[in-house]
């Protein structure tokens, strides 16, 4: 099962565009029950820092509503693409004025 991209959920958002609040509700449902069931043992979290709240989302998303500075790591891929379309504005000049920081990564990740 991916998360990311997920179809179901994908289906869901378009019930719920469409006014069909109900029939998106039940897609989301059957994405959150698949989701428990294969989620149950295994890691769900595409974090690769070493940080001690990895796959906590409650405790990880309370230190990011916090500190206000970005989002959890998990957000990044989409939220960059939407960033990626708005940079094509000013022809990614943007990328020319920003470097990221260094992210201290699980040993597996170095
Ligand atoms: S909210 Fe935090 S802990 Fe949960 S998946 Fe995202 S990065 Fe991982």
């Amino acid at each position: 099962m991916i998360i990311e991209g997920n179809q179901t959920e994908i289906e869901a958002m378009k019930e719920f565009h469409k006014g069909n609040r109900q029939r998106g509700l039940e897609l989301q449902e059957k994405f959150a029950a698949e989701f428990r069931e294969e989620y149950k043992e295994k890691d769900h979290c595409p974090c690769k820092k070493a940080c001690r709240y990895h796959g906590n989302c409650k405790e990880c998303v309370a230190i990011h509503r916090a500190h206000q500075e970005h989002v959890p790591n998990c957000m990044r891929t989409m939220i960059n693409a939407k960033i990626k379309a708005l940079s094509e504005l000013t022809e990614h000049t943007i990328a020319d004025e920003i470097e990221a920081p260094r992210e201290v990564l699980r040993k597996e990740f170095q």
